[in-house]
C-alpha cells in the first residue's frame, strides 16, 4: 500500500457552518484513501483549525510540507478541496512545487479534474486565480479588526523600519495587546537618515549608499534598497502619524522625529522628482513578452513626444537592431497568436462546470457578508426610533437627540456605502469567472474584449514569450502552463500548427 498524508483546514467563519468540519473532512479523505490503495501514514492527518487560507503561516501546513520533504516514504497528500491547501495563486502554486519536486501527489478528492495531469495543473491556475479573489473578499472582515486597532492609535500591520512590533506589557485593552515600539538598534540610525536628508546635502542614491554604510539594513536584513528609502521617507508614522487606507490617523506610538523635519524631507523630495530624470511610466501592455529574434534580448516600450505627436513604440534594448516597431501593430500581431489556440469540448466544458462552482460559493460569501450589514443597519434603524421616542416623550433634549442621531445617521451612511461595495465587488468577481467560460468559448475574442489588466493575465496564462525579427512576431513560446499540454500525448487543449518557433 501507498503512504499519503491528510491535511484539513476550517476557518472561523467555516467552523460555524456545517458539513465543512475538520473531521468530515479526515473521513471523506480516508474513505477515498482506502479505495485508491493508499493507506495513512503513521502520524499523517494534519489539521489546521481556525486558520485562514490566505496566507502560508498554519502550523499543520507548515508541518505537511516539512513532512514530504523529510519523508520519502509518503507519496500523496489528500484535501477535500484545493482551497484547504491555498487561497492565492502564489502560495498555490508554491506548495504545488515542493509536492513535485518531492514526488508527492496532491489529490484533491472533491475536485478530481485537479490532480497532477497537464490538464489539472493548467486549470488549477485558473482556478487559484479566483479563489484568490473570493479570499479578498472574506479578507475585508479581517481588516475590521484592523480598522479598530487604528482608530485607537495602534498600528495594526508589520512595523515599519525602525520600530519593532512588540507586547505591551500594561495593555489597556484587546486593541493593544500588541503595539510598535522604536527598535534601539535601527531608530536612531533612522533619524540620522531623516537628518542627512533634510540637510538637502543628499540625493536619494546618494542616501542609500550612506545609510548601508551606516549599517541600516531592510526588515529582512538585507541591503536597504532605494524604493524603500524612498518609503521609509515618506512615511508619516515617524512623525506620529499613521496612513492607513488613505487617511491619517493620530498614532499612540513614540514618533522619532519632528513633524517640520518630515515635511522638508517632502519639500526636498518634490523639488528632486520635478527636475529629477524620472520618467512617467506607461503601461506596455507586452513588456516582458517580448524578445529579439537576433540577439535574444528583451524588448522594451518607449513613449516619446515630438513635434507635438506622440511616439509610442517597442523596440529591441540589447542589440537595436530593425527598427522601432510601432506599438498597435505588434500588440494586433499577439492577438492573431491567440487564434492558435484552440480548447477540445470536453475541456471547454470541464472549465464551465468548474466556472459554475464558483460563482455559487462567491455568492454563498457575498450573501453572509450582506446579511451581517443588513443586522447592522437594523440595530441602528431601531436606535433612531429609540432615540425618536425619547424626544418626543420628553427624555432627550434636542441636543442631545440631534447629538445622538447625527452619529448614527453618519453610521448608516457608512453601511450603505460598504453594501453598495459588496455588490461591486461580487458583480466583479462574476464578471471575472464568466471571463472563464468566455474563454471556453473563444480565446481570442475574450482576449480581445478584455480590459488590459486582465489581457496581462491571459498572456501570461498562455504565453512566456514572443520572439520579434523585422517588426514581425515570428515566434510564440508557450506558458509553463501550457507547454505540458501541447507536448503530452493526450491534448485537452488542441494548438494548432505553427505555435513552436521552426
Ligand atoms: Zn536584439
Amino acid at each position: 500500500m501507498k503512504l499519503g498524508l491528510i491535511y484539513s483546514r476550517v476557518s472561523t467563519d467555516e467552523q460555524a457552518k456545517e458539513g465543512q468540519s475538520i473531521d468530515a473532512q479526515i473521513k471523506l479523505c480516508s474513505a477515498y484513501m482506502e479505495q485508491n490503495g493508499y493507506s495513512i501514514a503513521p502520524d499523517g492527518v494534519y489539521k489546521d483549525e481556525g486558520k485562514s487560507g490566505s496566507n502560508t503561516n498554519r502550523p499543520g501546513l507548515q508541518a505537511v510540507l516539512q513532512r514530504v520533504i523529510d519523508d520519502k516514504a509518503i507519496k500523496a497528500v489528500f484535501v477535500l478541496d484545493t482551497d484547504r491547501l491555498a487561497r492565492n495563486t502564489l502560495d498555490h502554486l508554491s506548495i504545488k512545487t515542493i509536492f513535485k519536486k518531492h514526488e508527492v501527489k496532491l489529490v484533491s478528492i472533491s475536485q478530481p479534474m485537479i490532480d497532477d495531469s497537464p490538464e489539472g495543473n493548467f486549470i488549477d491556475v485558473v482556478l487559484a486565480g479566483a479563489n484568490a479573489l473570493q479570499s479578498q473578499i472574506t479578507g475585508r472582515k479581517t481588516s475590521k479588526v484592523m480598522e479598530q486597532k487604528i482608530k485607537a492609535g495602534w498600528w495594526a500591520g508589520v512595523a515599519p523600519i525602525g520600530y519593532v512590533n512588540s507586547i505591551n506589557p500594561h495593555p489597556m485593552s484587546q486593541l493593544d495587546k500588541r503595539i510598535v515600539t522604536p527598535d534601539p538598534e535601527k531608530a536612531p540610525l533612522v533619524v540620522k537618515m531623516f537628518e542627512l536628508y533634510s540637510s538637502g546635502s543628499f540625493a536619494l542614491d546618494a542616501l542609500v549608499t550612506k545609510m548601508n554604510d551606516l549599517g541600516l539594513t531592510a526588515k529582512n536584513g538585507g541591503e536597504l534598497q532605494k524604493s524603500m528609502i524612498h518609503h521609509t521617507l515618506r512615511n508619516p508614522f515617524y512623525y506620529g502619524k499613521m496612513l492607513w487606507k488613505g487617511e491619517l490617523y493620530k498614532g499612540k506610538h513614540v514618533p522619532l522625529i519632528e513633524y517640520d523635519t518630515w515635511l522638508l524631507c517632502q519639500k526636498i523630495m518634490n523639488a528632486h522628482n520635478q527636475n529629477g530624470s524620472r520618467k512617467r511610466k506607461h503601461n506596455f501592455l507586452l513588456n516582458g513578452f517580448l524578445y529579439c529574434e537576433d540577439c535574444q534580448g528583451r524588448y522594451f516600450g518607449e513613449q516619446h513626444v515630438k513635434n507635438g505627436k506622440t511616439y509610442r513604440h517597442y523596440h529591441c534594448g540589447t542589440c537595436k537592431r530593425g527598427t522601432y516597431v510601432d506599438i498597435d501593430e505588434l500588440e494586433k500581431q499577439v492577438e492573431k497568436w491567440f487564434s492558435k489556440v484552440e480548447m477540445t469540448e470536453k475541456y471547454a466544458n470541464d472549465l464551465r462546470n468548474k466556472a459554475k462552482e464558483i460563482v455559487e460559493s462567491l455568492r454563498d460569501t457575498t450573501n453572509d457578508e450582506r446579511q451581517s450589514l443588513v443586522n447592522q443597519r437594523t440595530a441602528i434603524e431601531a436606535k433612531i426610533q429609540s432615540a425618536e421616542d425619547n424626544l418626543l416623550e420628553g427624555t432627550f433634549t434636542k441636543e442631545k437627540y440631534h447629538s445622538i442621531t447625527a452619529r448614527l445617521e453618519k453610521d448608516l451612511g457608512e453601511i450603505e456605502t460598504k453594501l453598495a461595495q459588496t455588490s461591486k465587488n461580487y458583480s466583479k468577481g462574476v464578471k471575472r469567472v464568466e471571463r472563464l467560460v468566455d474563454m471556453a468559448e473563444n480565446i481570442q475574442q475574450t482576449y480581445h474584449d478584455a480590459e488590459p489588466e486582465m489581457k496581462r493575465e491571459y498572456l501570461d496564462l498562455f504565453f512566456s514569450k514572443f520572439m520579434v525579427k523585422d517588426g514581425k512576431i515570428v515566434a510564440a513560446l508557450p506558458s509553463e502552463y501550457i507547454k505540458p499540454l501541447i507536448t503530452s500525448g493526450k491534448l485537452t487543449v488542441r494548438v494548432r500548427n505553427g505555435w513552436l518557433p521552426g
